[in-house]
């Protein structure tokens, strides 16, 4: 399963694929392209990937979409990127993983998968009886989950989890 430098046509000009790649685990950052000197958005990248490719000192490829083409990144970028992965641990460590659930969008009935919340969130949130947000893409609608799918929600985490 090795990771090569992603498909540039994944990202090239489809705006449907952007919203897809969203979901993904992904971690942007910018990277200077040394053709137009533009800074170019770089999104093809999971943390996890990046973390890989910085602490075996390989060499990370950016894309310009409007040149077309890839250069490794700069030993500066580099840092940045690094520290930047430090900080984003912070935040999400390994034992706050995001859970995913679905909760039916009130506009259109169907099952939206959320996938915003990390499982810390989600049990304080339950706990408190505070609020649960879920979101629809396709009606780019909030609501709040019903009771009916909280109790569901509280269910996945008082067993203890059996999938491993
Ligand atoms: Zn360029
Ligand atoms: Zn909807």
């Amino acid at each position: 399963m090795a990771t090569k430098a992603p498909v540039p046509d994944a990202w090239g000009s489809g705006e449907g694929a952007a919203a897809n790649s969203l979901m993904r685990e992904s971690m942007p950052f910018t990277s200077t392209c040394p053709t137009c000197a533009a800074q170019q958005l770089q999104h093809g990248f999971s943390p996890a990937a990046l973390q890989r490719l910085l602490q075996d000192g390989h060499p990370i490829e950016a894309y310009c979409v409007m040149c077309d083409r890839f250069w490794p990144v700069g030993m500066r970028e580099r840092v940045d990127l690094a520290k930047a992965l430090a900080a984003n641990e912070d935040l999400a460590g390994p034992v706050d993983e995001t859970i995913p659930f679905t909760s039916v969008c009130p506009k259109c009935f169907e099952e939206q998968p959320q996938q915003r919340y990390s499982g810390t969130a989600l049990r304080s949130l339950l706990k408190g009886d505070h609020a649960i947000e879920a979101y629809c893409v396709k009606c780019d609608a909030f609501w709040d989950i019903s009771p009916r799918e909280r109790s569901v929600l509280a269910k996945t985490f008082s067993p203890a989890p059996t999938d491993e």
